[in-house]
């Protein structure tokens, strides 16, 4: 088999281990005689899978009593929605800060439901940084505040989390839930979909703080409806079974390979990495501000763009794939989760420095 690293921003790369265990198993999983995917979801052998997975995720992120943990799906981009459908709880307004694209798709979905202040936004410059909360004017009545806690396009990562005193704290996680350590408790609901740094596309998994979920907006859907969803243990319909029992291997191999500790450890090293390469050229450039720079997603431009084609090809033929950057952005962007072995950013970084030197 060709040797590939995988740097897209997702679906993006899983653990080589945990694929093996999903080959190993994919024709009969424990004994049963068939695959996970042939499985009732109401059966006794799924009904484990699903617990063990929960389970194994409050353990990780250290889930206070008092959250219910929901495997969804409609990707982020139905949270959107469901926030302010769940959250509004009779107040006509929500708090959004605005960090870049996540953040405008959030802003103008919740715009269908409440009128939106946005408390800030680094519109000024691109989207390259995250203003910090001195800089946020927050409104007192708002039925919530929402924030992008890693923006995965403009590789935007927030390393503090927002104190908004008694009102719920909304968290879009997606491309680095499970990165490092969070303090759950300070927060009111946190959502990734899990086709970055969790499993296969097709999961989005919810922390919701239990006294928030039961009241929504009229007209909504049960499908919507956290509540529905917490009272059925995430099984009022269909859930998305192998993506859950995938996720579930994923969980493993993360307590195996020590936890969330480790994984920031780990990240930051590679990180760091490919930050240090970039801070010594003036080949390549990174638009990011430095306070901000994501550990998962890193984007960066060659001073002259006639050679990204030139570059993108010449990674493809070393097995570094999925390198283009988002059009907002322009130029590159390695989004290294925790799945991407170091090696694989060595690679690249190797690669990133003979082609200054072939090109300069
Ligand atoms: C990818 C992404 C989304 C959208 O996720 P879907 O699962 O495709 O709906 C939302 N927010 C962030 C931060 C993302 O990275």
């Amino acid at each position: 088999m060709t040797k590939i690293y995988n740097f897209a921003a997702g679906p993006a790369v899983l653990p080589e281990a945990v694929l093996q265990q999903v080959q190993a198993e994919l024709l009969d999983w424990h004994g049963s005689g068939m695959s996970v995917m042939e499985m009732s979801h109401r059966g006794k052998e799924f009904m484990s899978i699903a617990a063990e997975a929960e389970a194994d995720l409050r353990e990780l992120m250290a889930i206070p009593a008092g959250y219910k943990v929901l495997f969804l799906q409609g990707g982020a981009s139905a949270q959107f929605g469901m926030i302010p459908m769940n959250l509004l709880r009779g107040k006509k307004s929500a708090d959004y800060l605005n960090t870049g694209e996540w953040s405008k798709k959030a802003i103008g979905e919740a715009k269908k439901f409440c009128e939106v202040n946005v408390v800030a936004t680094s519109a000024d410059k691109n989207f390259s940084y995250a203003p910090t909360q001195d800089q946020w004017k927050l409104n007192a009545d708002a039925a919530y505040v929402h924030y992008t806690s890693n923006e995965t396009i403009g590789g935007v990562e927030m390393f503090w989390t927002p104190n908004v005193g008694a009102v719920p704290l909304v968290a879009d996680m997606s491309s680095h839930i499970l990165s490092r350590p969070v303090d759950v408790a300070k927060h009111a609901l946190i959502y990734a979909g899990a086709q970055k740094n969790i499993g296969p596309a097709g999961l989005t998994i919810v922390i919701v703080r239990d006294d928030l979920i039961g009241e929504t907006v009229a007209g909504t859907p049960s499908m919507y409806d956290y509540k529905i969803h917490a009272e059925n243990e995430s099984m009022y319909n269909t859930p998305p079974t192998f993506a859950i029992y995938v996720a579930g291997l994923v969980f493993k191999w993360l307590k195996a390979n020590g936890g969330l500790a480790a994984m920031e450890k780990t990240n930051t090293t590679k990180a760091n990495m490919l930050y240090d390469y970039l801070d010594g050229t003036s080949f390549f450039n990174c638009p990011t501000a430095k306070e901000n720079r994501s550990r998962m997603n890193i984007p960066f431009t060659l001073k002259d763009e006639a050679l990204d084609e030139a570059f993108l090809k010449g990674a493809k033929d070393q097995g570094l794939l999925q390198l283009k950057g988002h059009r907002s952005v322009g130029g590159m962007r390695a989004s290294i989760y925790n799945a991407m072995p170091i090696e694989g950013v060595r690679v690249l970084v190797e690669y990133m420095k003979e082609f200054e030197k072939n090109n300069s």
